[in-house]
């Protein structure tokens, strides 16, 4: 059974840890912050036997070293970005497949943010629903900023993430569900979806808990980054947003 375990750090980003119970295996998706995740690790009694990279920004990646030398554990990321990625032991492509322990996990480019940008994505986590591991692609009601890639590359991207099952739980790396909301808010005024999911974000967060995990399904309905219909929308979506 894999387990994930989700904890804030930084000023708005979120640790992940997956872990294998059958095998003992527990891979961290990046390395926003070595000491938050040997604390995780500790709470849980679990061994760090695998570091993930999403792509080569420096909350991304900055504890790779510090952490594979603690562990002894092998780096694993975009094989395209492999000279940006410390201490990057195996690239990896669209399309492959490695393993947590009996479990497959499939790597998806998501180029846009960066020209590297890689999500993960494991079908038969949480009984079947799948979970994927984002980074910086796709937020909620959002998307990464476009600092190396075109419009037309993160369209694609999201037409990736739209064809995987809807049931799919998204990670985002980074808690900007309010602001994102208030720019989608004038992207999509009558989106009542989207109305209804921003009180419940808003109540989440008044309590101070994440509002990570989304799914597939809801940014589907709540999210103008992933509703917009064309390259070139999206391009204009992403051009208001940069100057909100
Ligand atoms: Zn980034």
């Amino acid at each position: 059974m894999l387990h994930i375990a989700l904890f804030p750090c930084l000023s708005d980003n979120y640790g992940f840890l997956i872990h294998d119970s059958e095998s003992g295996q527990t891979a961290t998706i990046d390395t926003p912050d070595g000491n938050a995740i040997t604390a995780a690790l500790e709470a849980r009694g679990w061994n760090l036997t695998a570091i993930w990279n999403t792509h080569h920004h420096f909350d991304h990646t900055g504890h790779n070293l510090s952490l594979a030398a603690r562990y002894d554990c092998p780096i694993i990321g975009p094989g395209h970005d492999a000279k940006r990625i410390p201490g990057l032991t195996q690239g990896v492509r669209d399309g492959d497949v490695f393993k947590l322990g009996s479990h497959d996990v499939h790597v998806l480019e998501t180029p846009g943010h960066t020209d590297g940008h890689i999500i993960f994505h494991i079908p038969d986590a949480h009984d079947g629903a799948g979970a994927a591991f984002v980074g910086d692609t796709i937020f909620i009601m959002g998307c990464g900023r476009l600092f190396e890639g075109t419009p037309a590359q993160m369209y694609e991207s999201m037409r990736k993430i739209e064809a995987l099952p809807h049931s799919t739980t998204l990670y985002c790396a980074h808690e900007y569900t309010l602001s994102n909301a208030d720019f989608a808010k004038t992207v999509e005024p009558d989106n009542r979806a989207m109305l209804d999911y921003i009180k419940t974000a808003e109540d989440l967060r008044a309590k101070g808990r994440p509002t990570v995990p989304t799914t597939v399904a809801r940014e589907l309905s709540i999210n103008p980054f992933m509703r917009a219909n064309t390259p070139e929308k999206l391009g204009e979506i992403r051009r208001a947003k940069d100057k909100f």
